[in-house]
């Protein structure tokens, strides 16, 4: 029944990040449903989905809370364009996520995806520094950082297997280095050569843009709070905004709600995506301050509005299933299980460290990562682990020689000892 679906797919679909050749030999899995951490394919096995279906699920899939509060929504209003109109879910939303994301986060602007969210901080940033009649064509990031996939996200993204091919048709952003690890002392240094690069050409730049403790689609990166803190202080003498890049940290992942309130920074733009709606339909926001708000605010003759739009932006479905997210997290003590989750993942996996083709464990909140040494890339050594896991029952999807753990937060301590236990018998088997 699989490989007839599979086969059907094929005839069609082509699948994004994956090279199509590969499913001559690699199956494809159709699945029917999915319950919880579980997903079923069509021959009714079941995969526990430990990478969260690409980092957005948060409280298991067909969640019934959810599932109730967008059928509610789907028989009052499907959609509306949001210039001009509104409606009561959109409203609901910015008003909450306003409360609940750092101090001075007062403006929230729709988007209906991640990337296009990044898009909006871009050139809201840009613009900004416009209308003040400044001019400041440079974006500056962190090295080795991932933002997305379209041109002015992947041009401030640093993961040369997305980029390199399309680097003649980017937009302007030089990089500065990540700190080498969770330590205080590395992030120190990473600051001293910020330190020198906004010396040089900080009256240039609009914005430096990070992922906030962890870069995900870096390799599961993960560096100290404090250089956030201290690169915030930095940007401020030039003027130079900060992006925080939540799409992945956000909502809890990295252990607080956002994980900007680790360094305890506002910044000056805020982007939301994946968890936002609890992994149900896509839907992103800009956050900012009224302060940049303030300065697209004059008669229509100014010629400094923001004129930008996506056709979806602020979808009454997507914004009901994100309010439905948000009510689950106020009436559990969600974070607080994450914690124990948490600790008892790091327990589990300590056992890797002993592992001669092990380089590095590390975690931050409910992201786990086992760093394996020893392979070159031509291995694929990601996809052998790939397959293990989906022989046997868990969906592992390794960033190249790094294996992860991001679970929906809903995961019981039984699952995760299959998925641990799984993964340990896929590295030890390679
Ligand atoms: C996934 C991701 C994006 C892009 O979001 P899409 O919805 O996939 O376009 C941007 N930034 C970070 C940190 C991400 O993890």
């Amino acid at each position: 029944m699989n490989s007839k679906i599979a086969e059907e797919d094929l005839k069609y679909i082509w699948h994004p990040c994956t090279q199509m050749k590969d499913h001559e030999t690699l199956p494809l899995i159709p699945i029917k449903r999915a319950k919880g951490v579980y997903l079923y394919d069509f021959e009714d096995n079941r995969y526990i989905d430990a990478v969260s279906s690409w980092w957005v699920n948060i409280f298991g899939h067909t969640n019934s809370y959810i599932s109730q509060k967008v059928k509610e929504q789907l028989d009052t209003l499907e959609h509306v364009l949001l210039a001009g109109f509104t409606h009561k879910p959109a409203i609901e939303l910015a008003k909450r996520l306003v409360e609940i994301t750092p101090k001075g986060l007062d403006k929230v602007f729709f988007a209906d995806n991640g990337s296009s969210a990044i898009e909006v901080a871009l050139k809201m940033s840009f613009h900004y520094h416009k209308n003040l009649g400044e001019n400041r064509p440079l974006f500056l990031s962190l090295t080795n950082s991932y933002h997305g996939e379209t041109i002015g996200a992947l041009s401030v993204g640093d993961v040369e297997l997305y980029k390199d091919t399309y680097k003649p048709l980017l937009i302007s952003s030089i990089q500065t280095p990540v700190p080498e690890d969770q330590t205080i002392s590395s992030a120190e240094v990473a600051i001293e050569k910020l330190k020198r690069i906004l010396d040089k050409r900080g009256r240039e730049i609009s914005a430096f843009i990070i992922e906030p403790l962890v870069q995900g689609a870096g390799y599961m990166h993960m560096y100290h709070p404090i250089y956030i803190k201290l690169a915030k202080e930095l940007c401020s003498e030039y003027g130079i905004h900060l992006i925080a890049d939540e799409i992945m940290t956000g909502f809890g992942r990295t252990g607080s709600m956002f994980a900007s309130e680790q360094a305890d920074i506002t910044p000056d733009f805020m982007t939301l995506s994946k968890g936002l709606t609890g992994g149900y339909l896509p839907l992103a926001v800009v956050m900012t301050t009224n302060q940049i708000y303030n300065a697209f605010y004059c008669d229509y003759s100014d010629y400094k509005a923001f004129l930008h739009s996506h056709s979806y932006t602020g979808n009454p479905l997507a914004c009901s299933s994100a309010l439905a997210t948000l009510d689950l997290f106020k009436n559990s003590d969600i974070l607080e299980e994450n914690r124990a989750k948490s600790e008892y993942i790091l327990e589990k996996v300590e056992r890797f460290r002993e592992l001669k083709n092990v380089k590095e464990v590390r975690q931050r909140g409910m992201i786990t990562a086992i760093e394996l040494k020893g392979y070159s890339p031509e291995e694929r050594i990601g996809l052998k682990v790939y397959q293990y896991g989906l022989d046997n029952g868990v969906l592992l999807r390794p960033l190249g020689h790094i294996i992860y753990f991001m679970p929906p937060y809903i995961i019981t301590y039984e699952e995760i000892d299959k998925m641990i236990d799984t993964a340990y018998r896929a590295i030890i088997s390679l």
